[in-house]
């Protein structure tokens, strides 16, 4: 049980039907604080970078293209243990596949469209973290 941050984004499809409050209110509920946030647009460069860890799947350019297909909002989770417990309110990448309850089981259109990203290990928190956000813009 340690104290944790962790990156998470609302995507496009989130943005685009109106659902960062539903979502906002599932990461409240699970007892996650949102402790960092700000809504932006990505260029083509800057989705690459942020998921060049995944360059070499089939899926990359189609991930790139849906990242900057509407705006994103970027946020900053604390909270016990935060990057497991965000990856468990997320659900499964695979909304099919993902337990009712979870974001992406009552909220994702499909496995592109699965309307939120969440870092998958203290390490590359804090790097996701840093890509978006300085010192002075979280709150904790
Ligand atoms: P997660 O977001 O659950 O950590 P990954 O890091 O494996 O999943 O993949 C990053 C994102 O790429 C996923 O959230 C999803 O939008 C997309 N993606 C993953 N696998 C596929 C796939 N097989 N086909 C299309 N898109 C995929
Ligand atoms: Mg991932």
């Amino acid at each position: 049980m340690t104290l944790q941050r962790t990156l998470s984004i609302l995507k496009p499809d989130a943005t685009r039907r109106n659902l960062t409050g539903k979502i906002n209110a599932v990461i409240e509920t699970a007892g996650l604080r949102i402790v960092a946030q700000k809504r932006i647009w990505l260029s083509l460069a800057q989705a690459q970078q942020f998921y060049a860890v995944h360059e070499s799947r089939a899926f990359f350019n189609d991930l790139c293209q849906s990242m900057i297909a509407g705006p994103i909002v970027v946020q900053v989770l604390e909270g016990t243990d935060a990057v497991s417990k965000y990856r468990e309110t997320m659900g499964a990448t695979n909304p099919e596949n993902a337990t009712a309850g979870t974001i992406r089981k009552e909220f994702a259109e499909s496995i592109e469209a699965n309307s939120v990203h969440g870092s998958d290990s203290e390490e590359n928190a804090a790097i996701e973290i840093a890509f978006f956000f300085s010192h002075i813009e979280i709150v904790g």
